[in-house]
């Protein structure tokens, strides 16, 4: 049965907006959406949204729970030219910390994988969930919720409109002023637990002369001894999204010659000798990242009805793991078995969800953040161990699949959410990488190396 809402507002219409308002629509007689900013007819840019220019990796586990939210989605972006990933080991190169992981064999349908650029998917999504009867986009910027002494009674737009709801969901990104408005209310401002990762992306789109590049996904994660890394996507238009990126403050390149410099130094070399091939098409976009943030409404002993946010307003990722999108569809479902139960705390359910879902991906990317990736902050003295035994993993994961592919089964979200290798996969690493070592050093080894140096 669940809650019944007569209306219920959406404050913007980005992912987790649009996700949002598909749940609500199933408990709510009417759903509003406002949004702030021009909407294109056609897949394109936002100003409000400036990361949609630089690539965004959809994980498979978030390809999943947007099909599961808007069913078709997938196969109309593939008819729309949306790249797939069959699983063929020539469809991605991927390096993360610094060991391309081998995955030399077909990976398990669950696996696949799509491409699509940001701005195309926001507009599949998009077009879908105002196709929903009782969904309607305002366009509107909202200037507060409307607060009565006791819960959120609906929100004030910045035309000075006040229009009523039963619930709010603020899907207002990064930079929600909830926090504010919750202190203002006479509630406390949740906790903010946060990682200084100091990240700095720089992007070109270009078009590379076909079929020079079998991949459609090239990623070359940032390590301890190369503090920038590189992303490249095929997109549905038939161009490449070219993104680079420094960690830890270091900047990326700032022009495309140096972007071709840095791919000469981490990418194979058909991939780099495409791309210094390519044409770059307009301007370079730069985009500035200084901090992840992890707002802890879970841990707050009030809360006050009428109002949840969702989205990026309650977690935002290091982006260079590509998770952002995929969290924000997992809280759409928490959102969907909070008010499915007809009566009870709805944010605490909420929250206590999405807390759940957030902690093993926040303290995993936090690991590799201090540990590899020069992150600054507080940071708790096991991360250490842990990260060089995660680096040794990633090592041995290199030349041995099954690692491989335990590892990106968690990279992409698509079960436990915990980085957590059995003690066998542990008691694997080590045999793997002893057998590594133990071939090193064989005479002949030896002294190619040395022959080599
Ligand atoms: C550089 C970068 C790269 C990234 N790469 C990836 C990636 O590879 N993979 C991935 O999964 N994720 C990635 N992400 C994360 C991803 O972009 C976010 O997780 C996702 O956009 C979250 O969506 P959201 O709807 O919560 O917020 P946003 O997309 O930020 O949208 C917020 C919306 O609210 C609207 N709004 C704000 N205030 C108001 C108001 N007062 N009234 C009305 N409307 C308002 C805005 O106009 C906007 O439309 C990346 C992020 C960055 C910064």
């Amino acid at each position: 049965m669940g809650r019944s809402l007569k209306h219920a507002i959406v404050i913007g219409a980005s992912l987790g907006g649009l996700c949002a308002s598909r749940v609500l629509s199933e408990f709510a007689e009417r759903v509003t959406v406002l949004e702030r900013d021009v909407l294109p007819e056609q897949p394109g840019n936002r100003t409000a949204v400036p990361q949609g220019r630089h690539v965004h990796l959809l994980m498979a586990r978030g390809a999943q729970e947007f099909e599961s939210l808007f069913p078709g989605l997938l196969d109309d972006m593939v008819a729309a030219g949306v790249p797939i990933l069959e699983n063929r080991p020539d469809c991605i190169h991927f390096g993360a910390a610094g060991h391309v992981l081998g995955t030399q064999h077909r990976l398990q349908d669950e696996f696949t994988a799509y491409v699509p650029s940001r701005p195309h998917l926001e507009w599949q999504i998009r077009r879908r969930a105002l196709q929903i009867p009782n969904v309607t986009l305002v366009p509107a910027g909202v200037e507060e919720p409307v607060f009565d002494g006791d819960r959120v009674t609906g929100v004030r737009t910045a035309d000075g409109d006040t229009l009523e709801a039963d619930l709010v969901v603020d899907a207002t990104g990064r930079g929600t002023r909830l926090p504010v408005w919750l202190q203002q209310w006479g509630f406390d401002r949740p906790r903010e637990d946060t990682v200084d990762v100091g990240i700095g992306y720089a992007t070109h789109q270009v078009r590379i002369p076909d079929g020079l590049i079998p991949e459609k996904v090239v990623v070359a994660g940032a390590s301890r001894e190369e503090p920038v890394g590189l992303g490249m996507l095929f997109y549905e238009d038939g161009t490449w999204g070219l993104t680079t990126f420094g960690v830890g403050k270091v900047p990326p390149p700032k022009d495309f010659e140096g972007m071709c410099t840095l791919a000469d130094r981490i990418l194979p070399e058909h991939v780099s000798g495409a791309l210094r091939q390519g044409e770059p098409i307009g301007d370079v976009a730069f985009h500035k990242y200084p901090t992840s943030r992890w707002r802890r409404y879970d841990k707050l002993d009030r809360f006050p009805e009428g109002i949840l946010p969702l989205g990026d307003a309650v977690a935002s990722f290091n982006p260079t793991y590509g998770q952002g999108m995929t969290m924000t569809s997992l809280q759409a479902g928490h959102l969907r078995r909070a008010l499915e139960a007809p009566d009870g705390d709805l944010a605490a359910t909420f929250f206590r969800d999405t807390a759940k879902t957030t902690f093993p991906v926040w303290m995993m990317n936090a690991i590799g953040d201090f540990t590899l990736h020069g992150a600054t902050g507080r940071m708790p003295w096991w991360y250490r161990p842990v990260g060089s035994l995660f680096d040794q993993f990633l090592g041995a994961a290199e030349t041995d699949p099954v690692l491989a592919e335990w590892f990106l089964r968690r990279f992409s979200l698509l079960d436990s959410l915990y980085m957590v290798p059995s003690a066998r996969l542990i008691g694997r690493t080590v045999a793997h990488n002893m057998r590594l070592w133990a071939a090193e050093q064989t005479p002949r080894n030896r002294r190619s190396r040395g022959t080599a140096a």
